[in-house]
C-alpha cells in the first residue's frame, strides 16, 4: 500500500507528540507522588510529636502519679481527644502491643500487628494500604517509650487530586494531538502540494515541455532555489538540444550538398571521357587513313581538315573543361572594374558581324547606357558565347535582337533569336556541363556543350542570373545584373 509523504508526516508528527506526552505526564505524576509522599510523611511526624506533647500535658494536669497508669487508665479519653485534635483515626498500644481505651477493639486481633511490633522497638514505620496510610509511632513518657500510637491517614484527597491530574492531561493531550493535526495537515499539504509542482515541472521536461515558468516556485526558501535550478536546468537542456538539432541540420545539408558534389563530379569525369574520346577516335581514325592513301592528296587534304577541325575543337574543350573546373574550385576573387555594358556589348555584336553575315543573319540592338562593376574579361566571354549560340542555332537570313536597359537596381540584357529554339523540357538542362539538346548538330557547329554551363557559373561569380524566357520563336536568353550601391547612384 502506498502512503503519501503528507501522511506519512502528519503520523511522524502525532506519534512524536505522543510519546512527549507520555514522557511528561509521567515524569509529572511521578513528581507529584514523590512530593505527597514526602508531605504525609511530614505531617504525620508531626502529628505523633503533637499526639506525645498533648498526653504529657494531658498526665501533667491529672493526679495520676504513675505516667504508665495514666496512659492506660486514660487511653480512651486520650485516643478521642488526640483524634479530636489532629483530625486523624488514632490507636494506642501499650508497651505489650495491645490496643487500649478501646474496649470494643481489645478483643479484635490488629491487622496492623507488624507495624506496631516494630514500632515497639522504638522505630517510626508505616504502609501503605489501598488509599490509606497507617503509621505506626513510639508513644514516650519522661523517660522512655511507653506505648504505640496507629494513625491512619486517609489518601482520598490525593487519589482524586492525581486522578484529576491524568484526566486534564488526557484531555488536554487530545486536544494538543488535534490541533496539532489539523495545523500538521495544512502545512504538510502545503509542502507536498511544493513537491509535487517540483514533481511536474520534472516530468514536463521528460516530455520535452522546456518551458516550466507558470509552475515556479518564487518563495525564498530551498523550495524556490531548486525550483530556481530545475528552470535553469531545463533552458539549458532547451538551448544543447537546439544547438545539436541545428548542427544535425548543417550536417545534413552539407552531407546532401557534398553528395550532389560527388554525383555532379562523377557525371562530368563520365563525360569529359566521353566528349575527349570521340575527337580522338576521329583523329586517329583520319591519320590512319592518311598513312593508308598516302597518294591520294585530295583524301589527305580533307582528312587534314577534319584533324584540323577535331583538334581545334579538343583544344576548345581542354580551355573549357579547365577555366569551368577552376570556377568550381576556387573562390577566387574577380577584378571589378567600372565597364559600361552597352559598349562593351556593341564591341561584342561588332566583332561577331561579320560571322552572322556568311549566314544572312542580322544583328538588331537597343542598348541603354549602363555601368556595372564586373570582370572585363568575364563580361566578353558570356556575351561572345550567347551571341555565338545565337548565330549557331538560328536559321539563313535569322535575326538576333540584343536590348539593355536599366530596371529596379539591375542591368537587363536579352539576347533573342529567331533560330531554332529550345524546347521546354531542355531549358533547365542546357546548362549542364556537355549537355546538348542535339548532339550531332552541335558536333558539325563544333560545338562542346559547356559554353552555356561557363557563362552560368560565370554569372553566378558575378552575383547575376541567367534564365531562358518563354517566346512565340527562336530562343531569348535573360542575363540580371544587379547593380551595386555606388552604380545605383551613378
Ligand atoms: P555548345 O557548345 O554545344 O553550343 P552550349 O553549352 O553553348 O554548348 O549550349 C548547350 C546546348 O544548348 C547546345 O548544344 C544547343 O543545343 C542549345 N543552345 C544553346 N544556345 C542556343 C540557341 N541560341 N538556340 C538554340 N539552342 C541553343
Amino acid at each position: 500500500m502506498r502512503i503519501s509523504v503528507k501522511h506519512k508526516l502528519t503520523i511522524f508528527i502525532i506519534f512524536l507528540l505522543l510519546i512527549n506526552l507520555v514522557i511528561i505526564s509521567i515524569l509529572t505524576m511521578n513528581g507529584i507522588r514523590t512530593n505527597q509522599i514526602k508531605e504525609y510523611e511530614r505531617y504525620l511526624k508531626e502529628s505523633s510529636k503533637t499526639a506525645n506533647l498533648y498526653i504529657r500535658e494531658r498526665y501533667l494536669a491529672s493526679d495520676i502519679e504513675d505516667f504508665e497508669t495514666f496512659y492506660i487508665k486514660q487511653a480512651y479519653d486520650l485516643t478521642i481527644e488526640i483524634e479530636r485534635v489532629l483530625g486523624i483515626h488514632t490507636i494506642i498500644f501499650d508497651n505489650q502491643g495491645r490496643q487500649i481505651g478501646n474496649e470494643v477493639f481489645k478483643e479484635l486481633k490488629n491487622e496492623y500487628e507488624d507495624i506496631i511490633t516494630k514500632a515497639l522497638d522504638n522505630k517510626i514505620v508505616y504502609k501503605k494500604i489501598v488509599d490509606k496510610i497507617i503509621y505506626a509511632a513510639p508513644v514516650y513518657d519522661f523517660n522512655g517509650q511507653i506505648g504505640v500510637m496507629q494513625l491512619e491517614y486517609n489518601l482520598y484527597l490525593q487519589k482524586s487530586f492525581n486522578e484529576d491530574t491524568w484526566k486534564l492531561f488526557v484531555k488536554f493531550g487530545l486536544i494538543s494531538i488535534i490541533v496539532t493535526f489539523i495545523i500538521g495537515r495544512v502545512f504538510f499539504i502545503n509542502i507536498v502540494n511544493r513537491i509535487k509542482r517540483l514533481k511536474k515541472s520534472v516530468k514536463l521536461i521528460e516530455e520535452g515541455q522546456y518551458d516550466i515558468s507558470s509552475i515556479l516556485i518564487k518563495s525564498k526558501d530551498e523550495f524556490g532555489e531548486l525550483s530556481t535550478g530545475i528552470q535553469a536546468m531545463s533552458s539549458q537542456i532547451q538551448q544543447n538540444i537546439k544547438q545539436l538539432s541545428d548542427e544535425k541540420a548543417k550536417l545534413q545539408l552539407a552531407l546532401e550538398h557534398v553528395q550532389k558534389l560527388e554525383k555532379k563530379q562523377k557525371e562530368f569525369i563520365g563525360n569529359i571521357t566521353h566528349e575527349f574520346k570521340t575527337p580522338i577516335t576521329v583523329i586517329k581514325a583520319q591519320i590512319d587513313l592518311m598513312n593508308l592513301y598516302k597518294d591520294d592528296n585530295n583524301l589527305v587534304d580533307k582528312s587534314n581538315i577534319i584533324v584540323n577541325n577535331e583538334l581545334k575543337r579538343l583544344n576548345q574543350m581542354v580551355e573549357k573543361v579547365l577555366h569551368l573546373s577552376s570556377l568550381e574550385k576556387y573562390d577566387f576573387e574577380l577584378e571589378k572594374h567600372k565597364i559600361d555594358t552597352h559598349v562593351l556589348l556593341k564591341e561584342i555584336i561588332d566583332k561577331l558581324k561579320g560571322k552572322a553575315s556568311k549566314y544572312g543573319i542580322e544583328f538588331y540592338y537597343q542598348l541603354e547606357p549602363c555601368q556595372v562593376y564586373m570582370d572585363r574579361e568575364s563580361f566578353m566571354m558570356i556575351f561572345i558565347n550567347l551571341m555565338d549560340n545565337a548565330i549557331k542555332y538560328n536559321v539563313s537570313n535569322g535575326k538576333i535582337k540584343v536590348t539593355s536597359n536599366v530596371k529596379k537596381g539591375v542591368n537587363r540584357i536579352e539576347i533573342a533569336d529567331t533560330g531554332i529554339g529550345i524546347p521546354d523540357e531542355h531549358k533547365k538542362r542546357v546548362f549542364e556541363p556537355f549537355y546538348t539538346v542535339d548532339k550531332n548538330k552541335s558536333k558539325k557547329l563544333s560545338g562542346t556543350g559547356l559554353g552555356l554551363s561557363l557563362v552560368k557559373k560565370m554569372l553566378e561569380k558575378q552575383n547575376a542570373t541567367i534564365c531562358i524566357l518563354d517566346s512565340e520563336r527562336g530562343t531569348v536568353f535573360q542575363v540580371n545584373i544587379p547593380l551595386s550601391k555606388k552604380e545605383k547612384n551613378m
